[in-house]
């Protein structure tokens, strides 16, 4: 597997390099606005893709046959952008990785859980739609960006 991805700049357009597995936060090259963390991890690679993040991890467990993961990723990839810097989304296809399922024991998929560091501080099985997804993904990293955003 490639040990990096490419993530174009929402604010500036740049093509970054971003490792799949270091610690702190990816930055643009060009004007330094946090990028969007989205990578894909297998039995092999976990320990060091999620091991190795200093920020919290939103596990997505999922496989190519479930139509509801189909429809959660897109939205999941969304959020990886609203939250940039303060989330890591790593997606585990858990017919290719079964110690990982295994590990958290998934009876369902998609299985999506959040992991600050070793705990599991939040656990949703099943699809839900996106706006469900964004304040449970706010409520388990602390983060609530949309209060900012002035909507009403
Ligand atoms: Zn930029």
């Amino acid at each position: 597997m490639q040990s990096t991805t490419v993530v174009t700049c929402a604010e500036c357009g740049r093509r970054n390099r971003v490792p799949r597995s270091a610690t702190g936060v990816p930055r643009c090259g060009q004007c330094h606005a946090r990028l969007p963390w989205i990578v894909d991890a297998g039995d092999d690679d976990y320990d060091d893709v999620v091991g190795s993040s200093t920020i919290p991890v939103l596990l997505d467990l999922w496989a190519p046959w479930c139509g509801p993961c189909r429809l959660v990723s897109p939205a999941l990839e969304r959020l990886a952008g609203i939250h940039a810097g303060r989330v890591k989304l790593v997606k585990v296809n858990v017919d290719e990785a079964p110690a990982i399922a295994e590990r958290f024991s998934v009876r369902g998929i998609p299985t999506l859980i959040v992991l600050d560091g070793q705990d599991i501080v939040a656990r949703q099985t099943g699809a839900l739609p996106e706006q469900a997804l964004q304040s449970w993904l706010s409520d388990a990293i602390g983060a609530h960006p949309s209060t900012k955003d002035a909507r009403d």
